[in-house]
């Protein structure tokens, strides 16, 4: 069994995906080719905003937004600990400040509240500008970007989308990665869009913010890109993988549908004994992964062990949280500051996660936690 089976899903539209390359390979424009324009005019339909801009990766995807807006030194961006180390990565690469704020308990996601006194208690002490909240879509579920635009909009503060996980996810009518001033997604192999190597990209309604970001994507290229007006970075997307994502957007509906019948099954067998991950009313998640949390550190051992025995795959996201990470030591976060991260940290763990889990293994997995 597979904890992502890219094969199987693969199997359904090799000969598409050969015959995308191909084309590539015809025309040999492998940089900025024409199915880099292609595929972000079909994102930004897919997400329902004005531009998208194609980049090298989902981590570059969250850089280039915050260089336009000239994010660095002395200034916060106040962010969850309980993520993949990119998105606190990027804030400190340029110098400003990762401020982390505590989760729900029941989502995962950020929590608004203490967003807001951590907002309020940076401006007491006066050491740093708040700039910008980077809420992550854990687990491919949105986080609560009503009440955080409401905070954003009384501190004057931007939100920058982290929909690494996210794409395909919705509240309401409102799709995933179209949330804040700028979003951002990945589609690394294992995301639910995934490409064949790295990939990403960002999304936004600003047309001034679109056109920088442009410009840092290509070295801060001006008129061209022997006209440097800027400082940028070498963020594009290759041609082949524009041209991969665009045989997997075709697929990308009918697979979150089957995202969804997995976690309702996965819900239905395992809930009544586990907490799983709560989803608001009128929330949809891309369920990039499954989790289940456990009593402790050794109950989640001794379950992971048991899968493993079967042959069944699981990963642990995230074994530990951002601020108790080595590399934010600087920062001089401690055990405890965060409790509600530290202790999911510590006992969670995530089953296979795709579209093409068969109704008989999600028995099989929920079988082996239940009995
Ligand atoms: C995967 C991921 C990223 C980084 O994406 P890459 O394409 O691997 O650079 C950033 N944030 C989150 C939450 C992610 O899961």
């Amino acid at each position: 069994m597979q904890f992502v089976d890219l094969k199987k899903q693969q199997e359904g539209i090799r000969e598409d995906i050969e015959r995308r390359i191909n084309t590539v390979l015809d025309h040999g424009k492998y940089i900025m080719g024409p199915e880099i324009a292609e595929l972000e005019k079909q994102l930004a339909d897919y997400v329902g905003v004005k531009h998208c801009i194609s980049c090298s990766s989902g981590t570059d995807a969250l850089l280039i937004p915050l260089m336009a807006w000239g994010i660095g030194p002395g200034d916060a961006v106040f962010t969850t600990p309980f993520t993949f180390i990119a998105t606190a990565e990027v804030i400190q690469l340029l110098g400003a400040t990762p401020v982390f704020v505590d989760i729900e308990e029941d989502t995962f996601n950020i929590d608004p509240v203490l967003l807001e006194s951590a907002i309020q208690k940076v401006i007491e002490d006066k050491q740093l500008n708040p700039k910008c909240i980077l809420p992550v879509d854990l687990f491919g579920l949105p986080a609560n970007y009503s009440e955080i635009q409401k905070i954003a909009d009384k501190y004057n503060v931007k939100v920058l989308e982290d929909g690494a996980q996210g794409f395909g996810g919705s509240i309401g009518d409102t799709k995933a990665c179209s949330f804040g001033h700028a979003a951002s997604t990945s589609f690394f192999p294992a995301k639910p869009l995934g490409c064949y190597g790295d990939g990403g990209a960002i999304f936004t309604n600003d047309p001034e913010l679109a056109a920088v970001m442009d410009s840092i994507r290509v070295h801060g290229k001006g008129s061209d890109k022997y006209d440097n007006i800027r400082i940028g970075i070498n963020g594009r997307m290759d041609t082949i993988q524009a041209a991969i994502l665009l045989t997997k957007l075709n697929i990308f509906n009918n697979e979150l549908d089957q995202r969804d019948r997995v976690a309702g099954k996965y819900r239905a067998l395992l809930s009544p004994q586990y907490q799983v991950q709560a989803v608001p009313k009128d929330y949809r998640s891309a369920w990039a992964q499954f989790s289940i949390v456990t009593d402790d550190e050794n109950h989640r051992k001794r379950l992971m062990s048991k899968l493993k025995d079967e042959g069944i795959p699981t990963a642990i996201y995230y074994p530990l949280p951002l601020h108790l990470q080595k590399a934010f030591s600087h920062l001089g976060y401690t055990q405890g500051d965060f409790s509600i991260s530290e202790s999911i940290s510590q006992r969670i763990f995530s089953v296979p996660m795709h579209p093409y889990l068969t109704e008989e293994e999600i028995k099989r997995i929920s079988d082996v936690l239940t009995k």
